[in-house]
């Protein structure tokens, strides 16, 4: 199998490689580490005419801190985002889906704008950055917009990039005191095998205990990383058990959509979940405990 015959574009600037995407329109794709596209451009599950690649684009492979939030460059790969101290320190949470994903070949080359966006419904990075209030931001020569990622997906592999938009990177805003985030994901065997189902949890302790804002977000069970609203209401206001962890557990159970393939039935994708709820917000909660102390 191989792939098709197209013009390939190598860029130094997103200005440049907005205006190619300008030109060329729905003639044409970003290519990034080329980890999905390649695959479906060589399986015909896509066409296209013109490769606009934007791997030469420095700016976009940094990972920084400003303004009290995180910023993750679009180019960032897997490997960069699994080693980064900065990112170790103060999100660790991205940790547990970096050391989960693929198999180092793929990780070396995947980036994050990549993994974000093709918005495939099992992809490992979305649900833990919208569970941590995550916003992508959005380039074009008509200027830049940040989305939350929580509104930014709008189905299976459809989102709200505009036509000659480039995602150049993602921001975490600062957390706070008291704060902590896990995700829990299961897949059929350690390494290179992707999400059957997945749950991202973030929540933040108040002074007296209490829970006082939580989010939970799905990853392989819906058509989207959903956040799951019925789950932090639940949550919020009361003092964490494992009790009411099984009550939120059973509220994004209720939420969950999976679908049924080789991989799992929709009823055994239902029982994961409910068990991944739950160790994701006891991993949550622990970190609050820790950050707290
Ligand atoms: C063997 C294998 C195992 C894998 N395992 C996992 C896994 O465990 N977990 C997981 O989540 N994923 C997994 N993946 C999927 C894949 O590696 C990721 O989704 C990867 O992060 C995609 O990034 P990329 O740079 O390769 O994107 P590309 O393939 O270059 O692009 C993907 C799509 O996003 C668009 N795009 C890329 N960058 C941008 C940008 N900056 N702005 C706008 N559009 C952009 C492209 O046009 C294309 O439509 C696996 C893939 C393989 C081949």
């Amino acid at each position: 199998m191989y792939i098709p015959s197209v013009n390939f574009h190598r860029t130094r600037s997103l200005a440049e490689a907005s205006v190619l995407l300008e030109f060329y329109g729905s003639q044409s794709r970003i290519l990034a580490g080329g980890t999905d596209l390649l695959v479906d451009l060589k399986a015909k599950r896509i066409s296209t005419d013109h490769l606009i690649s934007i791997n030469h684009i420095a700016s976009l492979k940094t990972i920084t801190e400003e303004n009290d939030a995180l910023r993750i460059g679009a180019l960032t790969t897997i490997t960069q985002l699994d080693e980064s101290q900065l990112v170790r320190d103060r999100f660790p949470s991205i940790v547990d889906a970096t050391r989960v994903m693929a198999v180092r070949q793929v990780r070396n080359l995947a980036t994050v704008g990549g993994n974000i966006a093709s918005a495939v419904p099992c992809a490992d990075l979305p649900p833990i950055l919208t569970a941590l209030n995550g916003s992508v931001v959005l380039w074009s020569n008509k200027g830049e917009r940040i989305v939350p990622l929580r509104n930014f997906f709008l189905g299976p592999r459809r989102t709200d990039i505009h036509e000659a938009e480039i995602l150049s990177g993602v921001i975490i805003p600062n957390s706070g005191r008291n704060f902590g985030a896990a995700y829990a994901r299961f897949g059929l065997r350690e390494g290179n095998a992707i999400a059957v189902a997945a749950v991202a949890a973030s929540l933040t302790l108040s002074a007296n205990g209490t829970i006082n804002s939580a989010c939970i977000t799905l990853g392989a069970v819906a058509p989207i990383p959903k956040v799951v609203e019925e789950a932090s209401n639940v949550l919020c206001g009361e003092k964490p058990s494992d009790a009411l962890f099984a009550k939120a557990a059973d509220a994004t159970v209720a939420a969950a959509d999976p679908i049924s393939d080789v991989r799992g039935s929709a009823a055994y994708r239902r029982e994961l979940v409910a068990v991944l709820a739950q160790r994701a917000l006891s991993k949550a909660l622990q970190r609050a405990e820790e950050d707290a102390q």
